[in-house]
């Protein structure tokens, strides 16, 4: 794996990491995946070694690292298990940003510090049954009474909602229609009228708590308005950063992991009286799965490198998402043909690398719709080298 260019320090949160995830998460990788169970007390081994709220002002207790730290620690926990690696950079990421990013001093104060200590986990909940790729459709109602806001609607595909104790929720806050009528709460588990619904059993991840949030007649107090409507433009805004570190290098983790299984299998394995590894054919597809995840890594870095340097860019984010997303899907099928049944057993890795990073490509924004938001930046003259 080549350095692109860290530093001694990044290299060594970069070692620390994967060694971390090698020896205390990678055991329960399989078992977390087949019994739908979130490693959730791996959080509290990450809080503990001090990586929640890596990103945080110390202010609030955070290490004020940048979010290529964050990448370099999400990638290696997705290596040695996905679903820990979604849990971390889920509640590590949209719900914190977001509140650093645009909350009042009251949200911060109130909620940071628990964050950043892994006391309190933290969900982001967009999608509706009717509202994926077009958010601004979100029907759940949030509607002032008094000293709260009464909401009714429900959620879906909430990744961590069965583990976390803090959720901010799009609502529909005015009846304009379109993104101007939409806003966001923060809303406490435990709050009368807030259950989390069924477990969603999707293909892959199947660690995550994904659930769904009902809410009915649910009363949060007004304080925690954290978007009145109308502003979610401000919201996407600072959540940019977050599908670079909150997607992205899970791919890239699960892909090098089923890279790395896959070719020390052709090595071992003998067909025709000699390993796999001996043919040429098979050779070229290792080659390509190295450069593919090489130019993935590249990408990825280069994309938090420019947020750290203060030069975000939206077309950055969505080219590194969406090859990412496309480069795991590639990488991880391939390693199910080079391992041959063994690919598709469930006694080996290969077919869970596959499930689990099928769904990366539809998180976060479908590799289409960044597609489109790619485009969009070309034809506005905002793409450029
Ligand atoms: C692993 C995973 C984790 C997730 N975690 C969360 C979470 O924590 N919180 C949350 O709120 N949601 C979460 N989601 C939901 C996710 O945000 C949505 O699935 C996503 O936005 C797509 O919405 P949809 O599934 O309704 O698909 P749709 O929007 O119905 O899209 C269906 C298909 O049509 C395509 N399409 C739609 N519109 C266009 C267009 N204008 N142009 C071209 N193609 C288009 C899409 O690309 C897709 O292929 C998660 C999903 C997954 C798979």
């Amino acid at each position: 794996m080549q350095d692109l260019g860290l530093t001694e320090e990044q290299r060594l949160i970069r070692d620390n990491v994967r060694a971390l995830a090698r020896e205390r998460f990678a055991p329960g990788a399989a078992l977390a995946d087949k019994q739908y169970q979130a490693p959730v007390a791996n959080l509290r081994v990450l809080a503990d070694h001090g990586y929640t709220g890596m990103c945080m002002p110390s202010a609030y207790g955070g290490s004020e690292l940048g979010l290529l730290e964050n990448v370099l620690v999400v990638e290696q926990l997705a290596r040695y298990c996905a679903n820990t690696a979604m849990l971390f950079s889920c509640t590590d990421g949209a719900t914190p940003r977001a509140i650093l990013g645009i909350g009042s001093e009251a949200h911060k104060q109130k909620y940071l510090p628990r964050i950043v200590k892994g006391e309190l986990l933290t969900a982001w909940s967009m999608s509706e049954p009717n509202a994926g790729s077009d958010v601004g459709n979100v029907q759940t109602r949030a509607v002032r009474e008094g000293d709260a806001f009464v909401l009714n609607g429900s959620k879906l595909w909430c990744t961590a909602a069965q583990v976390s104790d803090l959720f901010l929720v799009l609502v529909r806050l005015d009846p304009a229609p379109g993104m101007k009528g939409v806003g966001a709460m923060l809303v406490e588990r435990g709050t009368p009228g807030f259950t989390i619904g069924k477990h969603l059993d999707l293909l892959g991840l199947r660690g995550t708590g994904m659930a769904e949030l009902v809410f009915d007649n649910c009363r949060v107090p007004a304080d925690n308005l954290f978007l009145p409507a109308g502003r979610m433009r401000e919201l996407l805004g600072v959540l940019d950063a977050d599908r670079i570190s909150g997607n992205p290098p899970v791919c890239l983790g699960i892909a090098q992991s089923a890279f790395e299984n896959v070719v020390a299998h052709v090595k071992d394995r003998q067909q025709f009286g000699k390993p796999l590894a001996d043919n040429q054919g098979l050779q070229w597809k290792l080659a390509d799965m190295a450069m593919d995840i090489e130019a993935a890594r590249a990408l990825l870095y280069r994309a938090a490198m420019r947020v750290d340097e203060g030069r975000p860019s939206i077309a950055d984010t969505s080219i590194t998402k969406a090859y990412t997303n496309q480069m795991a899907v590639r990488v991880t099928n391939e390693a199910m043909q080079l391992a041959g049944a063994y690919g598709l057993s469930e006694e080996y890795p290969f077919e869970r690398y596959f499930r689990d990073a099928r769904g990366m490509s539809i998180g976060y924004g479908t590799v289409e719709i960044h597609r489109s938001s790619i485009a969009r930046e070309i034809i506005a003259g905002r793409y450029g080298v």
